[in-house]
């Protein structure tokens, strides 16, 4: 039932007697010894023995959901929410119509992670991915409207900057009263950790929602107005490059009066998957027409977001936070990229505003859980180095949501491509 670990963050373990062989995907701390080992007469090696006496397992308050593996729990959420679960809505609501009832209205929304990773796959270009997947949720779902995430995520976006300057301010004012940093809230997986783990760091964390829940928001309060609907005779289907986002969708906190704002949560490994079933060839697929404002919803941004840079990728939290702070909180414009400086690895990178000299402004990225536990203990003040940033990007997945654990896999294609190769192309 192990499946041993691949190089993008991405294991299942599926059975009751869940067992994780060590592995650097997971952040269950493993003891290494060094020691040196004789090569020949004349060479010697460093080795890593791992200090492992027993077989390490991962129970349920052990696993942080951090998206590198599945556990048995888990699995139970990920099938509530497959593909499964929207043909039976579709079942459901055939019933409906010949009860004479309005059938639930469905609405899909796409993240431009999960089209990029479709795309890679494919070997496609991002819009032509975006177009032939609205084709299938239309005809084949029978999807009413279908929109793209960028717009919400820069409603996302626009909400965590004004939290960090008002956060900012008031730690000018109040110091230690106010503590900095302020921990980015998008990523399910890091929240999860967060809670389970470090309950002291919650209040830094931004109450700003992801763009899977502002768009669950527009859709079930918006939209329903709009169409004159309850709240639940709309389904909403999200379309997303993580598993964790099933987890995320689950919350109380992302429900309306008791209606769940996001129904269901389709992986972009899933729509492979939806592809067979219905017996579709990705190359006779039709390009369906998109941004009409009746059947679907484009952003300028989704057109362009190839070009999308390595640190916007995971929604580009760290990039609009520091454009928008240096601006209102200091009269600076940032021209041209960011300059980023890595620390230990390009997993943990860090940028800083200076004005007059002075660093006013110190921002890092920390992606994957060793990375997180390294800023962690910074801020916990369990390092000698005092954590000195005003705010941090944190994604539970090294390398950020292109490499999210429900990426398509390599393997799915079966061509000798590995998953760092498809990685490089969804980048
Ligand atoms: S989900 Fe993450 S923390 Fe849980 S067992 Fe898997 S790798 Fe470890
Ligand atoms: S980094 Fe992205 S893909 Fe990975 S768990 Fe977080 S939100 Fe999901």
């Amino acid at each position: 039932f192990f499946r041993p670990p691949v190089t993008m963050a991405g294991v299942k373990l599926d059975s009751k007697l869940d067992f994780l062989a060590p592995s650097a995907q997971c952040i269950k701390p493993v003891q290494t010894k060094r020691k040196p080992v004789r090569l020949d007469s004349e060479t010697t090696s460093i080795i890593d023995e791992v200090a492992l006496k027993e077989a390490v397992k991962v129970s349920l308050n052990d696993c942080l959901a951090c998206s590198g593996c599945v556990t048995t729990a888990e699995s139970i959420l990920v099938q509530e929410q497959s593909i499964e679960e929207v043909y039976k809505q579709l079942t459901e609501n055939k019933e409906m119509e010949k009860r004479g009832e309005r059938p639930r209205k469905l609405v899909a929304s796409v993240a431009p992670q999960a089209c990029a990773s479709i795309a890679a796959y494919f070997r496609c270009p991002l819009m032509e991915a975006f177009q032939k997947l609205t084709w299938v949720l239309q005809s084949r779902l029978g999807v009413s409207v279908v929109m793209d995430t960028v717009w919400a995520q820069n409603v996302s976006l626009l909400e965590i900057s004004r939290e960090f300057v008002d956060r900012y301010r008031r730690h000018q004012q109040d110091g230690a009263a106010s503590p900095m940093p302020m921990l980015a809230s998008a990523c399910p997986g890091w929240i999860c950790y967060a809670e389970k783990t470090h309950p002291g760091l919650i209040p830094l964390i931004s109450t700003a929602k992801s763009p899977q829940a502002v768009l669950g928001t527009v859709v079930k309060r918006y939209f329903a107005q709009q169409w004159g609907l309850a709240m639940d005779a709309i389904y909403h289907l999200s379309i997303y490059a993580c598993y964790d986002k099933k987890l995320e969708a689950t919350r109380d906190d992302f429900k309306v009066d008791g209606v769940r704002e996001t129904d269901c949560v389709i992986a972009a490994s899933e729509v492979v998957d939806l592809l067979k079933r219905e017996e579709l060839e990705w190359a006779a697929i039709p390009l369906a027409p998109v941004g009409d404002h009746v059947a679907t919803y484009l952003s300028e941004e989704m057109a362009q977001w190839d070009e999308t840079s390595e640190f916007e990728s995971s929604g580009g939290y760290l990039e609009f936070v520091m454009r928008y702070a240096a601006k209102e909180l200091f009269g600076h414009t940032i021209q041209g990229p960011l300059s980023y400086k890595q620390r230990r690895n390009p997993n943990w990178q860090e940028v800083s505003l200076e004005v007059d000299g002075q660093k006013v402004l110190v921002f890092a990225i920390a992606y994957g859980f060793q990375q997180i536990q390294n800023v962690t203990r910074q801020i916990s003040g369990k390092t000698k180095a005092k954590c000195a940033y005003h705010f941090v990007e944190v994604m539970a997945c090294p390398s950020g949501c292109l490499n999210g654990g429900a990426q398509i896999k390599a393997s799915a294609q079966q061509t000798e491509e590995t998953n760092k190769d498809l990685l490089k192309r969804v980048e």
